[in-house]
């Protein structure tokens, strides 16, 4: 017969106690406190918490490509922050989905500044000579 399948991400937290979970098996028990480990499981995919700092990563992040490059530079940084977040276990998907949005267009939006930067300098060296 086979084992179980168990969960193979560290840390991942019991959502009644915290208890890492690491190394159950997924169709049992937290060793902790009893709760079913599906639990767990569900409300990583759906009902997990939000993280305010991916969201506003994305928000950021959009903003910087329409509007100022320069928040780029905030929506990696907080993009870099949720994903800290992350580490600690018991955020849904979407915030995950958030976090990489913003990181790639925090990117994008930061190699633009630098970019606006260079020229800037340059116009205002052409200009003084
Ligand atoms: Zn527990």
């Amino acid at each position: 017969m086979e084992a179980p399948p168990v969960i193979r991400e560290s840390p991942y937290r019991c959502i009644g106690c915290g208890y890492d979970l690491s190394g159950t098996a997924i169709g049992g028990q937290c060793p902790e406190c009893g709760r079913p480990i599906v639990d767990s499981l569900r409300s990583r995919e759906i009902g997990g918490r939000r993280s305010g700092q991916a969201n506003a990563s994305m928000i950021l992040g959009i903003l910087g490509l329409v509007l100022f490059p320069f928040l780029g530079m905030l929506a990696w940084y907080l993009a870099r922050k949720a994903r800290e977040e992350f580490a600690s276990g018991g955020f849904d998907s979407t915030s995950r989905s958030m976090a990489t949005a913003g990181l790639v267009m925090g990117i994008i939006g930061t190699i633009i500044s630098v970019f606006w930067a260079i020229y800037m300098a340059a116009f205002l060296v052409i200009e003084v000579l």
